[in-house]
């Protein structure tokens, strides 16, 4: 059995933000993900400027990012029906890179801070006082960062009603400025969009996301991608087919909230934004918050730990 100072649960960009802050401030952090490296929760691969700041506090510049593959964008273009408008970004003030690049970064970012991170881990569980998984890993402290579905302590039922988005990569050619991002406005959702993102070299991102109105998310993504195949009559293939998931959960559809050791950040506290979708932002600044509060918690546990007999003398 290994003792850490905190377990972080995922190994999404919530879960890495806190395990680089707690290893920075010398904590031994194991950071324990469900699944195998390589699964990647759908999103959109936008990095607004909010999302770049919060990964610069990790040390995540945007020229680190750039090396990593990441695309520039130099403008915003939404679409109602019957009105445009259009926000100009600065220079490396927008980016997109898809997920996966992401997490690879992040994750080796929590490495070189000194994390271990584990794959395919087991669920823990709070044994005598300290959080367990299985009989290789234990901590005091826990940070849940798992997401918006992960089941962990999470209650289903209380997800109805929650936004949902859908996306998928593309190798396309549309009639559309590749250094631009696309948001059209759905007519009947008053939050809801379809986007599409350039990635770079005829890559796109496509995608829907819908206040609320999971049944329907699936009719209109299908929508979507007929759509786009049909602008793009001469080069349309899918490089990653398209996948759903709840953007971010309800901080309520929590089954237990006792005071057990357990912070919770990210998308599995509810942090992202619930009228565009972005959550990066979030996730990061969230995991670093949890982090520092545990950090202030274990020095206030040391502060108060009764001395030994031998430290009195
Ligand atoms: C379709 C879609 C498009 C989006 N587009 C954008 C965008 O363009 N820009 C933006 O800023 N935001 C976007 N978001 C939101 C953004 O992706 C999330 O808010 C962000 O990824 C949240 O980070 P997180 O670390 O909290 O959760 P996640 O990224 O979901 O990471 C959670 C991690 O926990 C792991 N995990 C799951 N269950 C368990 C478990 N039981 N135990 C242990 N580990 C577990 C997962 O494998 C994963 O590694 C989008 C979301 C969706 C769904």
């Amino acid at each position: 059995m290994t003792d850490y100072d905190v377990i972080v649960l995922g190994a999404g960009p919530a879960a890495s933000s806190a395990a680089v802050t707690c290893a920075v401030g010398g904590m031994k952090v194991l950071m324990a993900d469900r699944y195998p490296e390589d699964v990647c929760k759908p999103c959109g691969d936008g990095l607004s400027e909010n999302g770049l700041e919060a990964l610069a506090k990790l040390s995540v510049s945007a020229d680190r990012l750039l090396e990593a593959g990441a695309h520039p964008i130099s403008r915003s273009v939404h679409l109602w029906p019957g009105w445009r408008s259009e926000v100009r970004h600065d220079d490396r003030g927008f980016l997109t890179l898809p997920k996966p690049c992401l997490l690879r970064l992040v994750r080796s970012r929590a490495e070189e801070a000194g994390a271990r991170i584990r794959y395919a881990a087991e669920t823990p569980v709070q044994r005598d006082g300290l959080w367990q998984i299985g009989d290789t890993a234990r901590a005091p402290r826990l940070i849940d960062a798992s997401g918006a579905q992960s089941g962990f302590r999470q209650d289903p039922a209380l997800r109805r009603g929650l936004p949902i988005g859908a996306s998928m990569v593309i190798s396309a050619k549309p009639p559309l400025d590749e250094d631009s991002v696309w948001f059209w406005h759905l007519p009947d959702d008053p939050t809801g969009y379809r986007w599409a993102f350039p990635l770079g070299d005829r890559r796109w991102n496509i995608g829907v996301w819908r206040s609320a109105e999971t049944a329907r998310i699936k009719a209109e993504m299908e929508r979507f991608i007929a759509l786009c195949a049909g602008k793009c009559p001469d080069h349309f293939a899918v490089i990653r087919p398209a996948a759903y998931a709840f953007l971010g959960t309800s901080p309520t559809s929590r089954a237990d909230q006792a005071e057990d050791g357990c912070l919770q950040a990210g998308d599995a506290a509810g942090t992202c934004d619930a009228s565009s979708g972005e959550g990066i932002p979030q996730a990061v600044a969230s995991g670093m918050l949890a982090a520092e509060t545990c950090l202030r918690g274990a020095e206030r546990s040391r502060a108060t730990r009764p001395q030994s007999a031998d430290q009195n003398i």
